[in-house]
């Protein structure tokens, strides 16, 4: 059995002041049987660490380097994501790959970079308005994910998460059906499975895009949803704690 797990993705956020109220928020009466992680942006990772801290919420950075360390301003390490105590780190995110150009190459160099280290990869894929409606979904998300496959190798893919976005559900309000995710995440797991059964049964296929406390329920129940990546709904700790109820 996979364990849901919930997953706020913060983007760019956030103040000291909005931060705190948020996380004091889902803590206060948070009660779910899933994995709940939360992604602040990385200037606020050590204050969340803090506010977290006995609590069994998870956090990670919404982006790494696939470098250790060196002449790369701006870049967050994955070294330095473990120093603060993350476990998870996203990578792909569509506004990674529209709006700072990464390919699948690029986003496969952080995979290994972060298992590598001992993090886990939230991989994030997902086709185009206009790729769907080409007909070409499974064969964008295969490729975004068969470039992992191929980079990592067979030793690095013991443990990550796969989070199926839809580019054109992100922050559009426009949610896939149910039966438009689960369809995709079978699609998924069975790319998975060809590579290797036990590593489809293991591993987890998030959904994300507009999932909300209306429609997380009904989207978690597909057989092959096994929890969500929430951007917009992530910012409001009670329609978050809906969502990680209903996982
Ligand atoms: P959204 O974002 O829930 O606001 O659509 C999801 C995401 O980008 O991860």
């Amino acid at each position: 059995m996979r364990q849901p797990l919930v997953a706020g993705n913060w983007k760019m956020n956030g103040s000291s002041d909005s931060i705190r109220e948020l996380v004091d928020g889902i803590l206060s009466g948070l009660e779910t049987k899933a994995e709940v992680l939360v992604f602040p942006p990385s200037v606020y990772v050590q204050q969340v660490r803090d506010l977290l801290s006995g609590s069994s919420v998870k956090f990670g950075v919404q982006n790494v380097s696939d470098q250790l360390s060196g002449a790369y301003t701006g870049e967050i390490s994955p070294l330095m994501a473990k120093d603060l105590g993350c476990e998870y780190v996203l990578i792909g995110h569509s506004e990674r790959r529209s709006l700072f150009g990464e390919t699948d190459a690029d986003v496969a160099a952080k995979f290994c970079a972060l298992v590598d280290q001992g993090l886990v990869p939230v991989l994030c894929v997902g086709e185009t308005l206009s790729e769907r409606e080409s007909g070409d979904t499974m064969k964008i998300v295969a490729h975004q994910i068969n470039t992992v496959l191929r980079t990592a190798g067979p030793e690095r893919l013991a443990n990550f998460v796969i989070a199926y976005e839809p580019v054109w559900a992100i922050g559009t309000g426009l949610t896939a059906t149910p039966e438009q995710a689960q369809e995709v995440h079978a699609d998924i797991r069975a790319l998975l499975a060809e590579n290797d059964p036990s590593m489809a049964d293991r591993t987890r296929v998030l959904y994300g895009g507009s999932m909300k406390a209306d429609n997380a329920a009904e989207l978690m129940s597909q057989p092959d949803v096994d929890g969500g990546l929430i951007g917009g709904a992530s910012l409001i700790a009670a329609d978050f704690k809906v969502i990680c109820h209903a996982a």
